[in-house]
This record gives structure tokens, sequence and C-alpha cells, in this order.
């Protein structure tokens, strides 16, 4: 049984981000190389500082290099002009954050089909393939719900299927589980856990050693760079069989 492909979704080569605030700069990201293959489970593990939401925000196509290369699903990043960075994001990436982000006033079936309102899919459909990434999270019967009545751990799933309803090749999670308690931290898990092994490829950023053990390769970041010790766990193996 193979779920897992090996194209590599993702290739970074001597990526470096240099910030500059007037006069000063500070280069955040300092060589980093990595390859991503379709199906993996990705944690990127590191300190407070250490350039994770940086490389998170390069890999999401919100912000560019400052040189090095990034191709993503074998198209070069850092050829395209805004708009074409931002249809390449839309189309490709899907974005779980540790504050949920989802709009207080919406229901949950509108905050996840709000993507699709972007991408002027039809009422419709919008309802029909909202519902079906509720269900994916758990969630079918909180459509109705607005955030304020459900739970942090319900709140990160329904951001979870507002991530999954564009259908996008790569899930990048920053801190998904930074403001949550363990009970809740498990059930998001557990939901990455499953998407794995559909075939999704995720991206966890975490400063937590407990949370990145969950995923098949292990990338340690410090002061902008991977350091030695990129673990790839044993049930990739068996995922890859
Ligand atoms: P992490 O997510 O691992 O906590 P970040 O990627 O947010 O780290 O930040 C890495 C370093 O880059 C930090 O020293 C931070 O202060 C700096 N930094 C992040 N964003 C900016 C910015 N927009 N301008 C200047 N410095 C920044
Ligand atoms: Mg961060």
């Amino acid at each position: 049984m193979s779920t897992a492909q090996h194209q590599p979704v993702i290739q970074l080569t001597d990526a470096r981000k240099t910030y500059r605030t007037g006069e000063i700069e500070f280069e955040a990201l300092r060589g980093i190389d990595c390859e991503i293959s379709e199906g993996e489970y990705v944690a990127i593990v590191g300190p407070s500082g250490s350039g994770k939401s940086t490389l998170m925000n390069i890999l999401g196509c919100l912000d560019v290099l400052t040189t090095g290369s990034y191709v993503l699903a074998g198209e070069d990043v850092e050829q395209l002009d805004e708009d074409a960075l931002a249809a390449v994001r839309n189309k490709r990436i899907g974005f779980v954050f540790q504050q949920f982000n989802l709009l207080p006033s919406l229901s949950a079936l509108a905050n996840v089909e709000l993507p699709l309102v972007y991408a002027r899919v039809a009422p419709n459909e919008r309802k029909r393939r909202a519902l079906a990434a509720l269900a994916r999270v758990g969630l079918a019967d909180k459509a109705p719900n607005r955030p304020g009545e459900l739970s942090g751990g319900q709140q990160q799933r329904v951001a979870i299927a507002r991530a999954l309803v564009t259908e996008p090749t790569i899930l990048l999670a920053d801190e998904p589980t930074g403001n949550l308690d363990s009970t809740s931290t498990e059930d998001i898990l557990a939901v990455f856990d499953e998407l794995n092994r559909e075939g999704r490829t995720i991206v966890l950023i975490t400063h937590e050693h407990e949370v990145a053990e969950r995923a098949g390769t292990i990338y340690n970041v410090t002061d902008g760079h991977f350091v030695d010790g990129t673990t790839h766990l044993t049930h990739m193996a068996v995922v890859a069989e």
C-alpha cells in the first residue's frame, strides 16, 4: 500500500532571508536546504526567535527570500510577481495558525466557505464542500455554531477545515496547538495524522518536541539554520511501504 508519493513538492536551496529595519539588518534565515516530498509529514522545531515563522512565511508564499531558491510544486517561486505569488498561494497552500483566525460573527460553516467565496465558487457547491471539510475534522454537527460557541480545539478544527476546503497541495501549520490544552492538542494531532494517512503533505511548525514527534521527519532549526539531528521516524518507513 502506498499513500506517500515521492515527487518533491518543496525544494529550498541555500534559502536566506534578511530583514531590514532602518539601518539595521537581521539575517533570520541563514542558508537552509530542504526537500519535502508529496505526502510527507514534516515538523520544523526550534526555540522562539529561531526563524520558524519566517520560514513558514516563505514556504507559504507570504514573503520572498532575499537570496536562494524556492521551488514549489515545480514552480520557481522567486521568479513570480505579487499577483502570481498570490495565485500560487491560494491554489497550493492551506494555512493553520496558533490564533485560529476565525471570523467571530460567522458560523463555522460560513468560516469554512470563505476561501471558496474568494475563489468565486457557486453557493451550492461552496456549502457542499464546506460541509464535507467540516465532516473530515469531525465537526459536521457544529456547522451552524459560531466560534464563540466552540471550544478552542473545535475552533482549531474549523480552521483546519477552512485550510482544507480548497484542496491545497500543502497544509502549513504554525504553532497550531500553541493555545490548546493537552486534550485539544491530541485532537488536533489526530486530525493531522489522519490527513497525512490520506496522503496530504503537512508542514508543522512548533517549539514543542512532543508535538514534533508526531511527524515523519523532524528538522531542528536554530538561529536561522537547520542543525544536525534531522530525524526520520520509523513510522514514515511503514507509510512508504
Ligand atoms: P520564530 O517563529 O522561530 O519565533 P521568527 O521567524 O518569527 O522566529 O523570527 C526570527 C527572527 O527574525 C527573530 O529574531 C525576529 O525578531 C526577527 N524578525 C521576524 N520578523 C521580522 C521583521 N518583520 N522585521 C525584523 N525582524 C524580524
Ligand atoms: Mg513563530
